[in-house]
């Protein structure tokens, strides 16, 4: 049993290398979700760029109408005064005139309604620059996260082999049932990420529940691998 001791150290370094394993394939795993977000994000930004841009054409065509409201009147209070100049009963006349006081009325409350809308087409094209800077900004900065996940993701699928090696290997040196025991508990639970635990005084460094007096004895003995009665951690002093 005088192996136990070096069983331990083999233990510890494969958890180890079972420590980076998991780090590196919870980096791969989350890419994804990371990159949706970002494109979620981007995609957020391109709407509202384009709800913006709809907001501009809108008061432009707004503007548009009243500008050709205002044109159809001034060729009709035109065309009043030309008639007017004919007319030789007194009160058609009258009538004619104010009708081309009228129409002036009506024009200038639209001049005034465009100049109000020319106003707010100022502010909306406002906003549509920003929302357009923010897209540009927001653009670039996917382009270079995709990238840059890209790149973590290739580097940790090298590192993933390296390692996944690595533990072949260092497996190999164990004892199988003990390697049983220690895989069975570092993947129940959906996954634990330590299996082999460290006495933290008198109590288990995972679960903290104190140990019997026997049962640190054991582990500071290192010449029977000691499991914690509580959550089955594997033990050592
Ligand atoms: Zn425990």
């Amino acid at each position: 049993m005088e192996d136990l001791q070096n069983w331990l150290e083999d233990l510890l370094e494969l958890q180890s290398t079972d420590s980076r394993l998991d780090r590196m394939k919870e980096q791969i795993s989350s890419a994804p979700k990371q990159k949706k977000e970002a494109q979620d994000n981007l995609d957020a930004q391109q709407a509202a760029a384009v709800e913006a841009k709809d907001e501009v054409r809108k008061v432009e065509l707004k503007i548009k109408e009243l500008a050709t409201d205002v044109e159809k009147l001034e060729a009709q209070r035109q065309k009043v005064l030309e008639q007017s100049t004919s007319v030789k009963d007194n009160n058609t006349y009258r009538a004619m005139v104010d009708e081309a006081e009228s129409l002036k009325d009506k024009i200038s409350d639209k001049e005034d309604e465009e100049l109000l809308l020319m106003e707010e087409l100022d502010g909306v094209k406002e906003v549509f620059k920003s929302k357009q800077a923010l897209l540009k900004e927001a653009v670039n900065r996917v382009e270079q996260m995709m990238g840059d996940l890209d790149t973590r993701v290739s580097n940790c699928e090298k590192q993933v082999g390296i390692l996944e090696e690595k533990r072949k290997e260092q497996a190999e040196k164990i004892d199988p049932e003990l390697l049983t025991k220690y895989t069975r508990l570092k993947s129940s639970h959906g996954g634990r990420k330590v299996a082999l635990v460290e006495l933290n005084g008198d109590k288990c460094g995972y679960c903290h529940l104190k140990l019997t007096a026997q049962e640190i004895n054991l582990a500071s003995k290192r010449v029977v691998m000691t499991t914690c009665a509580n959550c089955g951690s594997l033990i050592y002093k």
